[in-house]
């Protein structure tokens, strides 16, 4: 298996804040059973950590808790350790980023407005208000000027979420809390905002807690896992990597189920396998510059990319050939990665487009080369030696891939 690159919190700066969980209690009014019963927890400074755990189990009480959205019926939490449990709520939660998974925008007001929230409660002025959403938008990667005076509903799901995002971001505060952000999106969106905040973590060091009830999302984004079960008892709480290699418990073991060799490969990122170079051609070129450029380097394809380098379309070198100049046309099903990509998700792309291989993009979306499937499934194989023999089903499904080619 190639090297495994998490986003360790040694290579990047913390500004966040850890938290610390001293035996919290939740038992809701009428309920016989807590929700959430004696939890102890730990999260470092600047980590991600995913909570995890079939529905009911207490994980958005728990987040909830941290926060003060629900008061906790015993015990203390401390924020860079400091108690918590008795401050003002409404103060603790300026300097708590909160998400949702509808986002929570509020929907008669402007994208502006909504991420300059807390800012204006907090009494900045015009100017740097107006200055931190340009540069919070720029961030989640949504052009100021485009998307500043729209409203929610003229966005999709996937913008609204970065809307979100930046509007939690925007008074800086240490500790980002997320309660299932990506869940409502679709798939190919649900990738590209992951990507993101794995981007945005790298740069702002923040303390985030995601939930999720995706153990793959949780192993992309978690620099460790908390995996939970009725009444917030912690079944494991380490990294990735330790969960699949040792599951603590029988809970952990199903849980995590047959999926366990599969969620491997979300453990590799794109960014750790070699890539191959692609010829790029930009749109309205004479196509037989074109051509020559493919023969000369032996290729097969070309990247069309448009005056900003992003790319637009992948056609075959004969393609080309029946049209004088490059097209602008825009394939909507472009397989498109990002370096910090899992190669599961870099799979699912090349699956949905029906392709045999994937452009890797970095962000500011400029190629920088393509993603072989023989390589990932070279990777599941070799992992498959690894573990387990019985995992019969992945060894045909690697089998039956192999060797494809980009078409
Ligand atoms: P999860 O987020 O893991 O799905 P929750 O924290 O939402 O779980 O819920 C944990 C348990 O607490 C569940 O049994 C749920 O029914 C119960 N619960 C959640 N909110 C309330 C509430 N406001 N009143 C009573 N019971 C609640
Ligand atoms: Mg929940």
């Amino acid at each position: 298996m190639t090297t495994t690159e998490k986003n360790t919190a040694a290579d990047r700066e913390v500004t966040g804040a850890s938290i610390r969980l001293d035996g919290v209690e939740k038992l809701y009014k009428g309920q016989s059973e807590p929700a959430v019963a004696s939890l102890d927890l730990d999260i470092e400074a600047g980590h991600i950590v995913a909570f995890v755990g079939p529905s009911g189990c207490g994980k958005t009480t728990t987040l909830k808790m941290i926060n003060r959205l629900i008061e906790p019926t015993a015990g203390k939490i401390y924020i860079a350790d400091r108690d918590v449990t008795g401050v003002n709520p409404d103060k603790l939660r300026q300097q708590i980023g909160y998400v949702i998974q509808s986002g929570g925008l509020f929907p008669h007001w402007t994208v502006e407005r909504n991420v300059g929230a807390i800012p204006r409660l907090l009494g900045w002025d015009k100017q740097k208000i107006a200055e931190r959403t340009r540069e919070l938008l720029e961030l989640v990667g949504l052009d100021p000027d485009e998307f500043g005076k729209r409203l929610p509903k003229d966005m999709s799901g996937g913008q609204q979420q970065r809307v979100g995002v930046a509007r939690a971001l925007a008074a800086d505060p240490p500790v980002l809390l997320m309660d299932e952000p990506f869940s409502a999106v679709d798939p190919i969106t649900r990738v590209r905002l992951q990507d993101s905040l794995i981007d945005i973590h790298h740069k702002l060091g923040k303390t985030i807690v995601i939930v999720t009830h995706d153990f793959e999302e949780a192993t992309k984004l978690g620099d460790k896992v908390c995996i939970f079960s009725k009444g917030g008892h912690i079944e494991q709480y380490a990294t990735p990597a330790e969960i699949l290699a040792n599951p603590a418990t029988d809970f952990v073991k199903e849980f995590i189920g047959s999926g366990a060799t599969l969620a491997q490969l979300s453990l590799t990122r794109v960014r750790d396998v070699e890539l191959q170079p692609v010829v790029t051609a930009t749109v309205g070129e004479p196509s037989k510059d074109v051509i020559a450029r493919a023969k000369a380097a032996k290729d097969k394809w070309v990247v069309v990319v448009d005056r900003k380098g992003h790319p637009r379309a992948w056609p075959s070198v004969k393609e080309i050939g029946t049209v004088p100049e490059i097209s602008s046309y825009s394939d909507p099903r472009l397989p498109v990665v990002a370096p910090s990509s899992t190669l599961q998700d870099a799979l699912d792309a090349m699956l949905s487009a029906s392709q045999g291989g994937a452009l890797v993009v970095d962000g500011r979306n400029t190629v920088q080369g393509w993603l072989r499937m023989a390589d990932v499934t070279d990777i599941i194989r070799g992992q498959l030696d690894d573990a387990q023999p019985d995992e019969q089903g992945y060894t045909e499904f690697a089998e039956a891939e192999h060797g494809g080619d980009a078409s």
